[in-house]
């Protein structure tokens, strides 16, 4: 299936990659055109003008691009060249009724719309070893297997539309309450004075391993954070999980936590770092020694 890929972000650019490789991958687009340019020049694919000629050009579409606002944009510069029986799958993490929408927008013009939310990080993205969770029709699921099996290792439709988003949201309270915990226990480590390497070595079999733990606790060894999963994108996860909490009249304490947290980091100038950055606050919680005041 000719497919056209829009979003060259940290995770969109990998993921492109590997559908170049299947020979899928027809062209490009990305609001930052000479992010496209640069990658389309590379894999020898298109880099189109606007997303109407994507659309106009491609029997499938993939989007990873970052929220809700940025994705109803996309959908409405593609909805001129999008043409019956096309398929449009979303892998942004975005909130339930968004895709819900969005869904029913397309639905009106014979599209098949997918929510497929990813989760395995930029390492997943980049070695084609993401879990991608749907939500849409079985049929257009199953039309668009092919494509997505090439992005990820374990793909599922989880029900109709927005279960995809419902199941991401769920991954995203579970990944809040995991990098506060790495995060606390790093800092702990830390002030023991046991070497964090070996830490990470031998805990990383242990009972209280996680991809976070075995992934980012490294990052948080050498106090560096480089962009991953953004601080800001994880927050904006989090608010689509207290919205959805909200619905069923539930507050959850690891989430609204966690938000909080987010704020000072990004108050304090860290919202494009990796959530590990988390540590920067959990280290705080140990006053500074006599020696290093
Ligand atoms: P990112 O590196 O910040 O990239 C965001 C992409 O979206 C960029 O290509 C950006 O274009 C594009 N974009 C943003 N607003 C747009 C708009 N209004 N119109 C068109 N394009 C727009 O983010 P990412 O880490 O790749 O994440 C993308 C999505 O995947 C997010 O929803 C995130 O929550 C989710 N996700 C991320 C991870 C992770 O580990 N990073 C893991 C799982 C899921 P420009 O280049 O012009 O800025």
């Amino acid at each position: 299936m000719q497919t056209g890929f829009v979003g060259l972000g940290a995770m969109g650019a990998h993921m492109a990659r590997n559908l170049h490789r299947a020979g899928l991958l027809t062209g490009v687009w990305n609001r930052t055109r000479e992010k496209a340019k640069a990658l389309a020049e590379e894999l020898k694919v298109h880099s189109f003008a606007n997303l109407a000629e994507l659309a106009g050009n491609c029997e499938a579409v993939v989007i990873c691009v970052s929220a809700d606002k940025d994705l109803r944009e996309v959908v409405a510069g593609l909805e001129p060249g999008l043409s019956p029986n096309m398929i449009v799958m979303d892998c942004s993490t975005v909130g339930k009724d968004t895709v819900r929408d969005i869904y029913a927008q397309l639905a009106a013009l014979g599209v098949g719309f997918l929510d497929c939310p990813v989760s395995g990080g930029v390492e997943g993205a980049r070695t084609a070893s993401l879990a991608i969770m749907c939500g849409g029709d079985e049929a257009v699921f199953n039309r668009a297997q092919p494509i997505l099996e090439k992005l990820g290792k374990a793909v599922a439709l989880m029900g109709g539309s927005g279960s995809g988003q419902a199941t991401k949201a769920t991954n995203q309270i579970m990944c809040a309450g995991i990098i506060q915990a790495v995060g606390e226990a790093m800092a702990f480590a830390h002030e023991e004075g046991v070497d964090l390497k070996k830490v990470i070595e031998v805990l990383g079999k242990g009972a209280g391993s996680s991809w976070y733990f075995v992934n980012r606790a490294p990052f948080m060894a050498n106090n560096s954070f480089p962009a991953g999963f953004r601080v800001r994108l994880h927050d904006k996860d989090l608010r689509i999980c207290r919205e959805m909490a909200a619905k069923h009249g539930g507050v959850l304490p690891v989430v609204e936590s966690t938000i909080d947290q987010y704020g000072k980091l990004i108050a304090e100038g860290h919202g494009d770092e990796d959530i590990s950055a988390i540590y920067r606050l959990k280290s705080k919680l140990f006053p500074p020694k006599p020696e290093s005041m």
